[in-house]
C-alpha cells in the first residue's frame, strides 16, 4: 500500500517534470511583415511568447529564410538554450551566410527568445544578459540626405533643428554617397555640414556618416576639414568596408575626430577582422543585423579585449531600439551614443505598439519591465501585416 503511494507520487512527479520540460519547447514561429518592419513571434508549447525583429531590407526573402530554413533548426528546441539554438541556426545554414540575410533572420528568432525568457522569468532582458551598468543611454537623431537627391541642404538643416528642438543633444547627418559614387566631384558634403552645423548651434554633437563614399586619401582630407571647420568629432564609414586597411589608414591619420564602422559586419568574426585590420575608434554593430543579443554579447567581449567602445547602429524604433538599450545597459564598453531613427517616419508602426522606454533630455531610459519592453497590439499588427 505504502509503496504503491510512493510509486504514484514518483510517477506524478516525473510526469510533471516531463510536462514542464515539454512546455519549454519552441512550438511556433510566426512572422508579421509590416510595411515598417519584419517582426517575429515565437511561442513555447506552454503558451509563453516573445517578440523579435529581423532585418527587413528585403522582407520577402527574410520570411522565406525563417520559414523554410531557420524554423527547422529552432522548433522543438528548448527556449532556454540560447547558445545551442543560435549555433544550430547559424552553422546549419552557413552556406547561405555567413552574414547579411542569415544573421538578420537569426536576429528575429534570437530576440524573440530573449523577450520570451524575460516574460517567463518576469525580468527585464538586461538582467539575463549580464545586468546593468546604466539606466539610460544617450541617443543621437539620425537622418540621411540621399546624396543630395532626397533632401536639400536647407531641408537637412530643418530636419536637424527638429531633433534639437525635441531635446536631442547629438545629430547624425548621413551623406549616403556610397562606393558607387566614390569621391564625387563636386562633393556636396561641406555644403550640408555647414547648413546643419549652423542650424544646431555649436554645442550639439554632430556626427557625419559618409556611407563608404571616399578613398582613404580623400577621407583624410575631408575629415581634417570636418574637424577644424565644423567641430565634427565622429566620422562614420568614410571609406569602403571592403578594404579594412583603408579604415586603419584614415584612423591613423586623423586625431581629434573619431572613426566609426561596423554596421556592415555581421558576426563576431567579421567584427574581429574590422577591429584587428581596420582599427577604427568605435564599432557600431546592429542588433537586428548581427544575429541578435546572443551574438552581440560576444562581439562586445571581443571589442572590450581591443578597447573598442560600441555605439549601436539602430534604424528601427521598436524591438531593435529596445534590444539595443538592454544590450548597451549590460556591457562595460558602451560608447557615448545609441542611434535613434526619425520617429516621424514610423507613425504607422508606432500606432500598433507600446514601448516601455522614454525619451528624456537626449536620453532613452532602459526598460525595466519583463522581457524587452515592447508590447504589440497583436490584432492591430495582424490587420496591418502579412502574417505567416
Ligand atoms: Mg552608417
Amino acid at each position: 500500500m505504502h509503496s504503491r503511494r510512493a510509486f504514484s507520487a514518483l510517477l506524478a512527479g516525473l510526469l510533471a517534470k516531463l510536462r514542464a520540460e515539454s512546455d519549454d519547447e519552441i512550438r511556433e514561429i510566426r512572422t508579421y511583415r509590416h510595411a515598417q518592419g519584419l517582426f517575429v513571434r515565437v511561442q513555447s508549447a506552454g503558451g509563453a511568447f516573445g517578440w523579435g525583429e529581423a532585418e527587413s531590407g528585403l522582407p520577402e526573402l527574410m520570411e522565406t529564410f525563417i520559414h523554410a530554413g531557420l524554423k527547422k533548426n529552432a522548433l522543438g528546441q528548448s527556449i532556454w538554450d540560447a547558445e545551442r539554438v543560435w549555433d544550430r541556426m547559424f552553422f546549419d545554414q552557413h552556406d547561405l551566410g555567413p552574414g547579411g540575410a542569415l544573421t538578420g533572420a537569426i536576429a528575429g528568432i534570437d530576440l524573440a527568445l530573449w523577450d520570451l525568457r524575460g516574460r517567463v522569468l518576469q525580468q527585464p532582458v538586461h538582467r539575463l544578459i549580464g545586468g546593468k551598468y546604466r539606466d539610460r543611454i544617450r541617443v543621437y537623431g539620425s537622418f540621411g540626405v540621399g546624396f543630395g537627391r532626397r533632401m536639400t541642404p536647407s531641408q537637412a538643416a530643418s530636419k536637424a533643428r527638429k531633433f534639437v528642438e525635441r531635446g536631442y543633444r547629438a545629430v547624425k547627418l548621413r551623406m549616403q554617397i556610397r562606393e558607387s559614387r566614390q569621391n564625387p566631384d563636386p562633393d556636396p558634403t561641406f555644403e550640408y555640414v555647414k547648413a546643419v552645423r549652423e542650424a544646431i548651434g555649436p554645442e550639439t554633437e554632430l556626427l557625419v556618416d559618409i556611407n563608404n563614399g571616399y578613398t582613404a586619401e580623400r577621407a583624410i582630407a575631408v575629415g581634417l576639414r570636418l574637424r577644424d571647420e565644423f567641430r565634427v568629432r565622429y566620422y562614420e564609414d568614410p571609406v569602403s568596408d571592403q578594404n579594412l586597411e583603408d579604415y586603419a589608414a584614415v584612423t591613423r591619420a586623423l586625431q581629434g575626430i573619431a572613426t566609426i564602422a561596423g554596421e556592415k559586419q555581421y558576426t563576431r568574426w567579421q567584427l574581429r577582422d574590422l577591429i584587428v585590420r581596420g582599427n577604427v575608434d568605435y564599432i557600431n554593430p546592429d542588433v537586428i543585423k548581427t544575429g541578435g543579443l546572443t551574438e552581440m554579447k560576444k562581439i562586445a567581449a571581443i571589442a572590450q579585449a581591443y578597447q573598442k567602445p560600441i555605439i549601436c547602429h539602430n534604424t528601427r524604433p521598436t524591438v531593435s531600439t529596445a534590444a539595443s538599450l538592454h544590450f548597451m545597459a549590460s556591457i562595460p564598453n558602451a560608447g557615448p551614443f545609441l542611434e535613434a531613427p526619425d520617429e516621424d517616419e514610423f507613425h504607422a508602426l508606432l500606432s500598433v505598439v507600446s514601448r516601455q522606454f522614454r525619451f528624456e533630455q537626449g536620453y532613452l531610459t532602459v526598460p525595466v519591465t519583463p522581457g524587452l519592453g515592447i508590447e504589440f497590439d497583436e490584432s492591430k499588427l495582424r490587420a496591418a501585416s502579412r502574417v505567416i
